[in-house]
């Protein structure tokens, strides 16, 4: 077979997925998400957010994420415009006291140690780092904040959440944007766990969530009373009291919270939590052992352990992984491109629950049909 441009290739029909959107945020958003946006849609959108309709659907969420994550009933669930880039600024402000220790293993989570090292008034923050395609572990420290990511995004990598030995007052921050939802985890080992929607959650971004426990609702009213500078739109104190009457500081996106919370109540029906790991990791077992029986294949991250279930990072070799994700995207199977700034002949796969495990076994057919048809 003679070697074609990525343009010339048709996939043939029965290899296609269902759904061709493997992007890792936004991400796949099931259709009977977008249908409710006009059938409940129809009543919230372009209603007052400060009514009780649009009140009861935040509180709908909160409920849902609740359930869905087992939390004991003294945790609050908060909410707030912006995002978990925004939510980086508002812990900066409103959760570390002092001085944080970052875990840093990709862009993701050197972003929010880059945040802490420009305030001034926190102290320097101490950095863990390792290469991409590992995770650091953190070591007991004079700090009062340990700031983890649950899953890296920008590499594949997924560190287990456990609380460091002997870590007494401080707390443990885990930015888990794109693990909520798809990844076991225990609440004891942590006291924050935010995220925003555009993951797991197939929803739109623009909302951070913070789930808190109540030695972090501490934190919060502890740096509130000491009277340190916040600006309004980044004060986790406005957002706490907000979010306990069911609303947010400013307007939300109402569009953005349906999606939400069809998501969270469509896992929370299937089995929770469990039931959507378990299907993430179904799909991760597809791909990485996909990866594994290939020449031309190999997973990024070497130690199993260390493998995400819900965005899998696949190295190339002897294809130009660009010329796949070009091809693959001729025929309508979209967003398999590796972090641009890792910087790696690689493609990147999201297998967040939303997306079916049988679509991720034909994206495995699509790509061999694909490297068949690019190389001689
Ligand atoms: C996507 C992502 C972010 C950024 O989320 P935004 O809502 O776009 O700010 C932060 N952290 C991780 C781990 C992510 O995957």
């Amino acid at each position: 077979m003679s070697k074609k441009t990525p343009q010339e290739i048709v996939i043939p029909k029965e290899l296609l997925p269902k759904d061709g959107r493997f992007g890792c945020g936004p991400s796949k958003v099931r259709p009977e998400q977008l249908q409710a946006l006009t059938t409940r849609g129809a009543k919230l959108l372009g209603t007052s957010h400060r009514q009780a309709p649009v009140k009861n659907l935040v509180g709908s969420v909160r409920d849902g994420l609740r359930s869905l994550f087992g939390l004991p009933a003294d945790w609050d669930i908060v909410l707030g415009n912006g995002g978990s880039t925004v939510f980086w600024d508002v812990a900066t402000f409103g959760l570390i006291a002092n001085r944080s220790q970052h875990l840093v293993f990709g862009e993701f989570s050197s972003k929010f140690a880059e945040a802490a090292a420009a305030a001034p008034h926190l102290g320097d923050p101490e950095v863990i780092s390792t290469p991409p395609g590992s995770h650091p572990v953190a070591t007991t420290s004079d700090v009062d904040l340990y700031a983890y990511t649950h899953n890296e995004t920008s590499t594949g990598v997924a560190m287990p959440l456990r609380r460091p030995a002997n870590s007494g007052d401080a707390i443990v921050a885990v930015d888990a944007t794109s693990a909520a939802g798809g990844i076991m985890w225990d609440p004891t080992e942590v006291d924050v766990y935010y995220f925003a929607p555009q993951k797991c959650f197939a929803a739109d971004g623009g909302i951070w969530i913070a789930a808190c426990s109540p030695k972090a609702v501490a934190r919060i009213e502890e740096i509130h009373a000491s009277k340190r500078w916040i600006p309004a739109s980044l004060d986790l104190k406005i957002a706490l009291d907000n979010s306990r009457s069911n609303q947010t500081y400013n307007t939300p996106a109402v569009g953005t919270l349906i999606l939400f919370d069809e998501q969270v109540q469509w896992m929370n029906s299937n089995g929770g939590l469990q039931w959507c790991a378990d299907r993430s990791a179904t799909s991760a077992s597809t791909m990485y052992e996909w990866a594994e029986a290939r020449d031309f294949a190999t997973p990024f991250v070497a130690d199993p352990a260390m493998r995400s279930n819900v965005v899998s990072t696949i190295d190339l070799d002897g294809v130009d992984a660009n010329e796949v994700c070009a091809a693959l995207r001729a025929n309508g199977v979209v967003d398999t491109d590796s972090y641009r700034k890792l910087g790696r002949n690689q493609i990147r796969v999201g297998m967040f629950p939303a997306i079916d495990p049988s679509d991720v076994a034909q994206l495995t057919r699509c790509i061999d049909y694909v490297v068949d048809n690019l190389t001689d």
